[in-house]
C-alpha cells in the first residue's frame, strides 16, 4: 500500500489516472491486515485496487467524471466493492473515465485527460482509461473497470494490460452507475492473467440487489490455469481481419495464433457475418438505454442543482450545465430513436440485429471453444486526434461491441508491440465459460 501511494506521488502528475484518493482509509485497512495476517488466506489479502469512478463508494466522492456529480458522496458501496472488501483487498482511490462511460479515449472526462503510460502524447483508451493506465503505470496492481461496448478491453489493449469483460450477469451491477443496463458489466484489469482470475473470482456471483445477476456457481478460475490447450478448438473470424484493421496489428495477431497452434490448439477460419452491423445497432441500443437511465439526473435527486425559481427551468438548466457534449449527444440520439414513429424503424430494428449477432456467436460456439482476434483495429491514437469526429471514434469499437450485444465474455491481453505501442489479443468465450478464456490466455501469456 505504501508502494502504491509512493508510485502515485511519483507519476500521477503526468499519467493523471486518479480523480480521488482513499489514502487514510487504505492505510488504516493495511494496518489492520498487518496486525492479523497470520494464517489468513483471503483471495486479495492486502492488495491495492483502484476503482473506476462510476462504481459507487460509501463516503467517497463518485463523479462518473461528470460535473453533474461533482459533489456526489454515495451512501453505500457497490456489491463488487463489498466483495473486494470481503476478500480483504484495499481500495486505493477512484479512477478517471469518459463522462458516464461514454467514449473510447477518456478525453470526455470533465476533469482531466489521462495519458497512456507508454507514450504520454497518446490516449489510454476508454472509457476505463484511468483503470488501464493506473495498472500499466504500476500505481496499483488491480483495478475495476466497466465495459458496455469495449471500455475494459480497448483501454487494456492500448495500455498493454489484461482486461476481462465477464459474461453479462456474472458480476453484480448493483452500485455501477447505469449507462446501458442490458450491456454494462464490471470487470478486472491487471498485469497478469493469473491476477485477473483471482480478482474476477472475488467479485463474481449472484446478488439479490441486481435482478440481472445470474445464479450460476463461481468457479475457482485459477484452477483453470493449467497451461494445457492441446486440442482446443479456436475460431478465427475473417471479419476481424477486414479492411480498416492495421496491417501490423493483424500480423501480431497472426503470430499469436501460430503460437496457440504450436501449443496444440486447432485454429480455423470462421465467419461472424453480421459484425458490420454491430456499431450502428449498438449506438441505437446503448443511447436509447442511456437516455432513459440518465433521466434520473434532474438536479433534485443527485448531484449539482442549478439556480432557478421555476421547476422545469431548474431541470433544464441543471442538465444543460451538468452534462458534457458527448452525453447530450447520446441522450438526444436515444430520445429520438425511442420516440413514437421512429421506434420501429430504429430501436426495434437494432434489437433484431442484436439477435442476429448473438446467433452468429452461438453458431460458432457449437463447434469451437473460443474465438480469437484483435481487440482494436489500431494501437493507441494521439490525444486530440479523434475527439472532434465522433463517428471515427465510434468505429474504433467495431471489434469489441459485438461481444456486449451477445452478452458473452471476452478478455484482452498483450501480444507484442507495434511501433513501440502495445497490441491486444482478444479471446472470446461461451457464456459463463471465463475459465476456458483464462486457460487459453494463460497458456499463451
Ligand atoms: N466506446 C463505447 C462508447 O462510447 C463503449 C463505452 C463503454 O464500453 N462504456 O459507448
Amino acid at each position: 500500500i505504501d508502494e502504491s501511494f509512493k508510485r502515485i506521488q511519483e507519476v500521477d502528475d503526468q499519467v493523471k489516472a486518479f480523480l480521488t484518493l482513499n489514502e487514510e482509509a487504505a492505510r488504516e485497512a493495511a494496518k489492520a491486515i498487518d496486525e492479523a495476517v497470520e494464517g489468513d488466506s483471503s483471495l486479495l489479502l492486502g492488495m491495492p485496487i483502484g476503482i473506476k469512478d462510476n462504481i459507487v463508494t460509501k463516503g467517497l466522492r463518485t463523479t462518473c467524471s461528470s460535473q453533474f456529480l461533482d459533489n456526489f458522496i454515495p451512501l453505500h458501496n457497490a456489491t463488487a466493492l463489498e466483495k473486494i472488501y470481503t476478500a480483504k483487498g484495499i481500495m486505493i482511490g477512484k479512477l478517471n473515465m469518459d463522462e458516464f462511460a461514454m467514449g473510447s479515449s477518456t478525453e470526455n472526462s470533465s476533469y482531466q485527460k489521462t495519458r497512456n503510460p507508454w507514450d504520454l502524447d497518446r490516449v489510454p483508451g476508454g472509457s476505463s482509461g484511468g483503470s488501464a493506465a493506473s495498472v500499466a503505470a504500476g500505481e496499483v496492481l488491480f483495478s475495476l473497470g466497466s465495459d458496455t461496448g469495449g471500455s475494459i478491453r480497448q483501454p487494456a489493449s492500448f495500455c498493454g494490460v489484461v482486461g476481462m469483460k465477464p459474461t453479462y450477469g456474472r458480476v453484480s451491477r448493483f452500485g455501477l452507475v447505469a449507462f446501458a443496463s442490458s450491456l454494462d458489466q464490471i470487470g478486472p484489469l491487471t498485469r497478469t492473467v493469473e491476477d485477473n482470475a483471482y480478482l474476477l473470482e472475488a467479485i463474481s456471483g449472484h446478488d439479490g440487489y441486481d435482478s440481472t445477476s445470474a445464479d450460476v456457481d463461481v468457479p475457482n478460475y485459477a484452477s483453470h490455469l493449467t497451461g494445457d490447450i492441446k486440442g482446443l478448438k479456436v475460431a478465427v473470424p475473417k471479419e476481424y481481419f477486414a479492411e480498416g484493421v492495421n496491417a501490423d496489428v493483424k500480423a501480431k495477431i497472426q503470430d499469436a495464433i501460430k503460437q496457440l497452434e504450436s501449443l496444440g490448439a486447432v485454429c480455423e477460419e470462421v465467419s461472424l457475418p453480421h459484425t458490420k452491423y454491430a456499431v450502428p445497432a449498438y449506438y441505437i441500443i446503448a443511447s436509447s438505454e442511456a437516455s432513459a437511465n440518465l433521466a434520473r439526473f434532474d438536479g433534485v435527486r443527485y448531484g449539482v442543482r442549478a439556480e432557478s425559481n421555476d421547476l422545469i427551468e431548474m431541470y433544464k438548466k441543471s442538465r444543460n450545465e451538468g452534462f458534457g457534449d458527448e452525453v447530450k449527444r447520446r441522450i438526444m440520439l436515444g430520445t429520438f430513436a425511442l420516440s413514437s414513429g421512429y421506434y420501429d424503424a430504429y430501436y426495434k430494428k437494432a434489437q433484431q440485429v442484436r439477435t442476429l449477432i448473438k446467433q452468429d456467436f452461438e453458431k460458432v460456439f457449437e463447434e469451437y471453444d473460443v474465438i480469437v482476434g484483435p481487440t482494436t483495429p489500431t494501437t493507441a491514437f494521439k490525444i486530440g486526434e479523434k475527439v472532434d469526429d465522433p463517428l471515427t471514434m465510434y468505429a474504433n469499437d467495431i471489434l469489441t461491441i459485438p461481444v456486449n450485444l451477445a452478452g458473452v465474455p471476452a478478455i484482452s491481453l498483450p501480444c507484442g508491440l507495434s511501433d513501440g505501442l502495445p497490441v491486444g489479443l482478444q479471446i472470446i468465450g461461451k457464456p459463463f465459460d471465463e475459465g476456458t478464456i483464462y486457460r487459453t490466455a494463460h497458456a499463451y501469456e
